[in-house]
């Protein structure tokens, strides 16, 4: 595994990569965190959802107005797959 300087892990609060400035969880962190919580999908299912709230605490303070879907962002990436098909892998740019 190839660590580097900067990690992949959010600006609190814009929740944003400090290494690529993607919408974090960007794909390296995701990957980053499968390997981190091989074999315990509960415990990464329950830790995105602990940092989704406070990111959701802190994008609504920075966005009153616009409400992103992190439910997406943050945890559907990370489900088992196979008991509900293939869901589409790409990263909306919005
Ligand atoms: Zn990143």
């Amino acid at each position: 595994m190839v660590r580097r300087a900067i990690p992949h892990v959010p600006m609190r609060p814009l929740w944003r990569c400090r290494n690529c400035g993607a919408e974090w969880p960007c794909q390296p962190a995701r990957l980053g965190l499968l390997v981190e919580f091989r074999g315990d999908r509960t415990a990464l299912l329950f830790y995105l959802a602990q940092l989704m709230v406070e990111a959701r605490a802190q994008l609504a303070q920075l966005h009153p107005e616009r409400a992103p879907d992190l439910h997406e962002r943050f945890l559907n990436w990370a489900r088992a797959r196979g008991d509900a098909g293939p869901g589409p892998d790409g990263d909306p740019d919005r």
